[in-house]
């Protein structure tokens, strides 16, 4: 019998997406953290002005337009920035350039479950050490193991919270590996670890515009790094990673911080909002430093309710893994759609 894959590509179980609708169906999606409003209306501008000429001819290989634009915002020189087609394309250049069997790859968990799918890829060996119950970081734990890759996502999903940088800065001082902090959801939290990246050459964080600004359609991720690292990297990307329409309608977006903020307050304070009714139905809710919310049902099975509100067009999501069985993470959506989910959890509770 002929196999054609490679061995650990045949063993490994593929990454699962949250559900995505057909276009036009009628479901309130609180299932994949994407932001309920739409994107800046800046970025827009910048798509129905796309130049054909533009099209016909191949990209920028480092998107330096975007680079130039990211650069102003973030306060860093455009040369430590990569961009990609979406962070998880990010991960997976990190992954190719630094992983290979025998080298090991370590992250806690629960945490972002691609991780474990790009280690798998590369058959480099998985290394999964547990938070604590509280979601402490077993610091010691992972130093211990120092993997080729270590990766944290801060603030992590599904748990919301953010990792105390004097634990990140621990990492980046005593890994010999490279320390992936992922800030996908930085832009709904009050601390980065942006700051490690000037002091720790091993040090690689990553954003996304998929959360904050509304863009998770358009595939722009990028990470900030040394130029040392980055050199590695941009080694294995394809040559043309980002196309010409993703990066300057990305430039507009990062470049109207105004909106953007304007979104992340509004998704706050339907954060507030939405913890406390949880709370009201007895709800165990962890804070939340994201555009989710971490929570267990008090007496119904947490499987039973995301089934129950799947047949009602609601989408969340439930892990079926260790540690989460008992627990929902649901997407802030728009007031109007939270008070949707709220009234319909109390039908069924
Ligand atoms: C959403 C998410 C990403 C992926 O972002 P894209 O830029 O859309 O690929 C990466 N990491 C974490 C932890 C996420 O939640």
């Amino acid at each position: 019998m002929t196999n054609f894959f490679r061995a650990n590509v045949d063993a490994m179980a593929s990454y699962v997406p949250g559900e995505q609708p057909k276009r036009g169906s009628q479901v309130i999606k609180l299932n994949s953290n994407e932001n309920p409003y739409p994107p800046s209306p800046k970025a827009l501008a910048a798509l129905q002005n796309i130049d054909g000429e533009w099209l016909r001819r191949y990209p920028e290989p480092f998107g330096d337009q975007f680079r130039h634009a990211a650069s102003q915002v973030l306060k860093v020189p455009s040369d430590w920035i990569i961009v990609g087609n979406g962070s998880d394309e990010i991960l997976n250049v990190v992954m190719r350039a630094c992983t290979e069997p025998g080298r090991k790859v370590v992250y806690p968990t629960p945490t972002y479950v691609l991780y474990r799918t790009l280690t798998e890829m590369q058959a480099a060996d998985v290394v999964e050490i547990p938070y604590t119950q509280d979601y402490q970081l077993p610091v010691a734990e992972l130093i211990a193991v120092d993997g080729a890759v270590t990766f944290i996502a801060s603030p992590n999903s599904p748990s919301g919270h953010v990792v105390p940088s004097a634990d990140l800065e621990k990492l980046a001082s005593q890994l010999s590996g490279v320390l992936v902090i992922d800030e996908a959801y930085v832009d709904f939290a009050e601390a980065d670890a942006l700051a490690l990246v000037k002091d720790y050459e091993n040090v690689m964080i990553i954003r996304t515009l998929s959360k904050g600004y509304s863009l998770a359609g358009l595939r722009l991720g990028f990470g900030i790094a040394q130029p040392k690292l980055l050199q590695g990297l941009f080694k294995v990307k394809d040559s043309y990673n980002i196309d010409a329409i993703a990066c300057t309608v990305a430039t507009a977006a990062i470049t109207d911080q105004a909106y953007k903020n304007a979104c992340v307050a509004k998704i706050k304070a339907s954060r507030t909002q939405l913890t406390k009714e949880f709370q009201q139905l007895g709800f165990q809710v962890w804070e939340s430093h994201t555009n989710f919310l971490l929570v267990q049902p008090s007496q119904q099975n947490a499987a039973y309710l995301y089934q129950k509100l799947k047949e009602q067009q609601i989408l969340i999501r439930y892990f079926p893994h260790p540690g989460l069985l008992d627990k929902l993470r649901i997407t802030i959506g728009t007031d109007e759609q939270n008070q949707i989910l709220v009234n319909a959890i109390k039908a069924l509770l």
